[in-house]
């Protein structure tokens, strides 16, 4: 019987590359909930919205359209029709969405749609409050973490991929500064649910990650 599997934790300790390879394994769909409050930040960035406005914040949101797509290449992000996939991972993007997310009206949007979502079937989810408000029924909930310095290097492994050259301490800056925002936020902060299993991957391979939380999800 198809379960849902909650994957939460702080910036860059590997969810996302993890979460995907559980949910191909298991037929479940994959939905990465960081990419949707990084496609709203992308519009609001382009709309020149005030950023700090909770009311401002929430109307963009109510009317865009986010869609995530499964491909050959991964998940596919579209913001109003639009292929957001690449756009929403720049620097621009990746140092505003704390401040998008921390808003009251985006989280109760978020959570809607994200709920809606994965209703009733198989699937992986990961973020930052999914074991502890999107899904807080979910049958596997795990919270992932590494050191920092370790977070950084990943993500300065993954962005040479795609020709991005962000120095590694400024990754590191910028990951330890999401982290705080994301911890410290009043709605719905990054938290391990009481009932979520700890996975340090800071000396795991991602297949040891992957394989840990697939041998939970058979238990
Ligand atoms: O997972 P990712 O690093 O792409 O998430 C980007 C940002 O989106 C996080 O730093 C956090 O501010 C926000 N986020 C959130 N709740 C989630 C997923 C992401 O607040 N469930």
């Amino acid at each position: 019987r198809p379960i849902q599997i909650a994957i939460d934790g702080p910036a860059a300790a590997g969810k996302s590359t993890i979460a995907k390879i559980v949910a191909e394994q298991l037929g479940y769909i994959y939905i990465d909930t960081g990419a949707m409050y990084r496609a709203i930040t992308l519009k609001a960035l382009n709309e020149g919205i005030n950023m700090a406005s909770n009311e401002e914040a929430g109307a963009l949101l109510m009317k865009t359209e986010i869609d995530l797509q499964p491909s050959e290449n991964g998940q596919l992000v579209f913001l109003d029709k639009k292929n957001v996939t690449e756009a929403i991972r720049s620097q621009h993007v990746t140092k505003a969405v704390s401040e998008m997310a921390a808003h009251e009206l985006v989280r109760i949007r978020m959570v809607e749609l994200q709920q809606q979502l994965a209703e009733g079937r198989g699937v992986v989810m990961d973020g930052r409050d999914i074991g502890t408000h999107v899904l807080p029924n979910a049958a596997l909930k795990v919270f992932m973490s590494a050191s920092v310095e370790e977070r950084a290097r990943r993500r300065f492994e993954e962005n040479k991929k795609r020709n991005i050259e962000t120095p590694l301490e400024e990754l590191q800056d910028e990951i330890a500064k999401r982290d705080k925002m994301d911890s410290e936020r009043e709605v719905a902060p990054l938290k391990k649910a009481d009932d979520a299993i700890f996975i340090d991957t800071t000396s795991l391979t991602i297949q040891q990650a992957a394989d840990e939380i697939l041998t939970l999800a058979k238990e």
